[in-house]
């Protein structure tokens, strides 16, 4: 089975280079009989190229069993007719990976806060306010004048239920929690219509609860006592930013693992972006693309049932657990001295 490996800007490549390591050793060791075919996008190929995502990497992640995608640095990019094509927006929309599942945890026993976190965000991402990828043709962003910028909202009933039924699957696997986060209040129609279909979908799981919560409120109770918390099931805005602020809660941005899946593809793909503060110093924490990867070998499990995947994905986060339990194994963002190679090489090992 051959993976698609894009590295992508910024950290990157670094932080691929590490995961890499580790998979190569689970591969090693599980005999999962993958291959790696490594492609390179983003300002690399813009320059190279004249795109940040050339039609041969498209092509190539079509036919792809698994992709894993490094961090892009698209607030560098041109514009779309300069090149300059968000490669995480075009996958999501081309492939139909309509559901980022990104999971927050405390993996160090507990978060910043003093207080465990263990919980999922379940996140629409193909459409809502995300203008380069909520239309069929044009932008969902335009300006009518040079003071004026107006952006569109896309809510479709369909895409609502198609995250609410990862949402509720995956809690059923764990603790049969929902909650689901809207602005409701405000956005009557449009996540008045996300809110109709969620309960929809929950009536279909009468073994698990249905909670709901404004979004504001959401961002202060995470921080209050994210303990309560289980499966979160939101849109594209919210889900982008209540990860970001979970796993910061549960750590740090560099420890939180995370895919984007649809019925037919996966792919890996870190939830921080591409750190360009960081580049090139050996200080990125890789976990969340490894623990991606974990992810990843999950989904690929559960598709072609291979056992041994999902053992390897074990594997994989009790390394990643075992390193961060040791003060002297972590990485600077956690107050660690390891750099992003020496940590790799210490999970590797616990492998
Ligand atoms: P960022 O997530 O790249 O960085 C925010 C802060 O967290 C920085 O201080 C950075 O050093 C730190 N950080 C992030 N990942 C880390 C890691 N693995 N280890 C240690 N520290 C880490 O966010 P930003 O600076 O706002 O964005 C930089 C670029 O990334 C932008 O172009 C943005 O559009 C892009 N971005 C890409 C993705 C993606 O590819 N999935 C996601 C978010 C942002």
């Amino acid at each position: 089975m051959k993976i698609l490996v894009l590295p992508g800007d910024g950290i990157g490549p670094e932080i691929t280079e590490a995961a890499l390591a580790v998979l190569d050793r689970a591969n090693a060791m599980f005999r999962l009989g993958l291959e790696w075919q490594l492609m390179d996008i983003g300002l690399k190929t813009l320059k190279a190229q004249g795109s940040t995502l050339p039609e041969a990497v498209m092509e190539a992640a079509r036919n792809a069993p698994g992709i894993i995608l490094g961090p892009v640095d698209h607030l560098q990019y041109p514009s779309r007719e300069e090149g300059g094509i968000n490669p995480s927006g075009e996958l999501r929309v081309k492939l139909d990976l309509f559901a980022n599942i990104r999971p927050a945890k405390s993996r160090m026993g507990v978060g910043l806060t003093g207080k465990p976190v263990d919980l999922v965000i379940f996140r629409e991402c193909t459409e809502g306010f995300y203008g380069d990828r909520n239309m069929f043709m044009g932008r969902g962003e335009f300006m009518p004048t040079e003071d004026m910028a107006i952006a569109i909202r896309k809510v479709t009933a369909r895409q609502c239920r198609r995250i609410a039924r990862v949402a509720f699957d995956w809690a059923r696997k764990r603790r049969r929690h929902v909650t689901a986060v809207h602005k409701a209040n405000v956005l009557h129609m449009s996540d008045g219509l996300f809110l109709r279909e969620v309960r929809r979908v929950a009536q279909d799981y009468p073994d698990v609860e249905l909670d709901e919560k404004i979004v504001d409120a959401m961002a202060a109770l995470l921080v209050r006592d994210p303990s309560r918390f289980d499966c979160i099931v939101t849109g594209n805005m919210f889900g982008d930013i209540l990860s970001d602020e979970a796993s910061e809660i549960s750590g740090s941005l560099g420890l939180a693992g995370s895919v984007m899946a649809g019925d037919d593809a996966c792919c890996a793909q870190a939830q921080h972006g591409s750190a360009p503060d960081i580049q090139g110093q050996d200080r990125a924490n890789p976990t969340s693309l490894i623990l991606s990867a974990a992810m990843l070998l999950d989904w690929l499990a559960a598709r072609h049932q291979r056992a041994e995947f999902e053992r390897a994905a074990r594997a994989m986060e009790a390394a990643i657990d075992g390193a961060l339990n040791n003060p002297e194994t972590r990485t600077p963002d956690l107050g660690g001295k390891l750099g992003t190679r020496a940590f790799a090489s210490v999970v590797t090992g616990r492998l």
